[in-house]
């Protein structure tokens, strides 16, 4: 038995993998990944794959990654933990501040979770909480969207809208408002009309910017999400901007904000995935002087008392605030639209395969839909992708690639001929 099979078939035995029928385990054995070198996995057996989703959307510079090494090293040599109430440290300062100075300031504030969930969490309670200090406690309700996914702890799932996600959970669910997703006509006038009706109910609305990851990479643009601030600042309701996959420059801007904009920020925007890198949890969630000055108060219990064994973990914020130091840096930020501009040249031919449509891209995310998949089309690509050195999930029959950004021209290219590959050898034998 080769060291990979052994290690699949102890795994299927101990390890509950997430988001996986494990009974489909013996059909589609777990990759025992050894090591990770740059956009490259490598199997227990010496295969190697591209990481073509970055490790859950998480890697931003590669695997193994040297600067985030020792950035993690140093930091559980000195100080690895501590807890947040009561003792700060460097790390969690640094990071809170750099993360404020890319916002301009307008969100000066951050309060550390352990992963993106938490940060949905997080942001519902705070809300929530900030209309009863301020005498307002019917503002407790919440508007989602259609298709839009924000974790699956139960107040997550509770605004999440994918139903294989939420749908045997559903009895357990607070019940929230759903609102079309912004890349629909009309979505903009439907939710006005909600946020009339839920008047003096409503405390926030939670939203993907530009991109609905999880239901299938769909895309909207900027313009429906300056209209949406402007209608959340008027009926007084709170914009949560969950960047959890689109933060860390995955839209081509560290914030996807920016491009949306830069003078009139959500009032709570959550970071996680992209923060440090692909190496640790760690979620964000950072609000304004408005929101934090509510909390402020002798009363302990208007205070938001909130925590997490890990909050502001030291390592995990070293790991982040050398992301933030690449970001500041190196010319990382001016590269990614080159690198970009290389993923749509390079895929562009196959908008003309007679079984894709709706070709798309949003900076580093390249999407696009196959028509007619037939059964188990997404494991079927997921297994025969493995052959062609391509490690590739589909949602469903949609086809997505969110590399490290480590793309230039002749990975562009391989990339887009492994996919045509896959999808060709796929389709033959479907
Ligand atoms: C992944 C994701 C989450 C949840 O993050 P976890 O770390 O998996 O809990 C929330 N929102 C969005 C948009 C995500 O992509």
């Amino acid at each position: 038995m080769s060291r990979s099979s052994d290690l699949a078939a102890r795994s299927r035995a101990a390890v509950w993998h997430p988001c996986t029928q494990m009974a489909r385990l013996d059909a589609v054995p777990p990759l025992p990944m050894v090591r990770g070198d740059g956009p490259w996995l490598i199997d227990a057996d010496g295969h190697r794959y591209f990481d073509a989703t970055s490790a859950w959307w998480t890697n931003l510079f590669g695997h193994s990654d040297a600067g985030l090494q020792q950035a993690i090293a140093r930091q559980a040599a000195t100080l690895p933990h501590v807890m947040l109430a009561g003792c700060t440290h460097e790390p969690a300062v640094l990071l809170a501040e750099g993360l404020r100075a890319l916002t301009g300031g307008a969100l000066g504030h951050a309060f550390f979770g352990s992963d993106g969930a938490s940060a949905t969490e997080i942001a519902l309670k705070m809300s929530a909480h900030y209309w009863r200090n301020q005498g307002q406690p019917q503002k407790c309700e919440f508007i989602a969207l259609a298709g839009g996914y924000h974790g699956e702890t139960l107040g997550a799932l509770s605004v999440t809208d994918v139903p294989i996600f939420r749908d045997a959970y559903a009895p357990l669910l607070r019940a929230t408002h759903l609102a079309p997703a912004l890349h629909e006509p009309g979505a903009l006038a439907a939710i006005e009309r909600l946020l009339v009706e839920l008047d003096g109910r409503c405390a926030a609305l939670i939203v993907e910017p530009l991109i609905q990851g999880a239901s299938g990479m769909r895309m909207h643009g900027p313009e429906v999400l300056r209209a949406l601030r402007a209608l959340c600042t008027q009926h007084g309701v709170h914009l949560i901007a969950d960047e959890i996959a689109v933060g860390c420059g995955r839209t081509g801007t560290f914030f996807a904000w920016e491009q949306v904009d830069p003078q009139h920020w959500p009032d709570f925007v959550l970071l996680s995935k992209g923060i440090t890198g692909g190496t640790l949890p760690l979620s964000v969630v950072l609000t304004t002087d408005t929101v934090f000055n509510a909390f402020l108060s002798p009363d302990v219990a208007r205070g938001f008392l909130h925590s997490h064994s890990y909050t502001g973990n030291a390592i995990v914020c070293a790991a982040a605030c050398e992301v933030l130091r690449r970001f500041r840096e190196s010319d990382l930020l001016q590269q990614l639209p080159r690198q970009a501009q290389a993923l749509r040249e390079a895929f562009a031919p196959l908008a003309q395969h007679p079984r894709v449509t709706a070709l798309r891209q949003t900076g580093m995310v390249v999407a696009f839909d196959v028509s007619e998949p037939g059964e188990r089309f997404a494991e079927r690509f997921h297994l025969v992708a493995r052959r062609n050195e391509l490690l590739i999930r589909p949602i469903g029959a949609t086809v997505y690639l969110m590399p490290p950004y480590l793309i230039d021209t002749p990975t562009a290219q391989w990339l887009a001929q492994a996919v045509r590959a896959t999808l060709d050898e796929v389709l033959a034998g479907a």
